[in-house]
């Protein structure tokens, strides 16, 4: 949950938040994109490919859709959404959270 609220709180250790407060010099995400912000990890960075995979297959049995873009999902907050999310942010965000 500390990293849920970061995320909704701004304050994550992404490289673009980072930049924001002038603690790092760039922005940029370790696979080359521009700005490493939460929607780059959560829908495109390929460092996560295979972990977005399980995220995409839950977030699509609760909305039958695509999925939002992460700040949709975290104002929704219900049980198997939040449990979606933490699933995959255990399981990429260890280093950058
Ligand atoms: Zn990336």
């Amino acid at each position: 949950m500390v990293s849920l609220n970061r995320l909704i709180s701004g304050h994550t250790s992404l490289a673009d938040s980072l930049f924001r407060h002038q603690i790092i010099k760039s922005p940029a995400c370790e696979c080359g994109d521009l700005n490493q912000s939460a929607n780059h990890i959560f829908w495109q960075c390929p460092l996560f490919d295979k972990e977005r995979t399980a995220l995409l297959s839950s977030l699509r049995a609760i909305f039958n859709t695509n999925p939002l873009c992460i700040e949709q999902l975290l104002h929704i907050m219900n049980a198997k959404t939040i449990d979606a999310l933490a699933r995959f942010i255990d399981a990429v965000f260890i280093r950058i959270l």
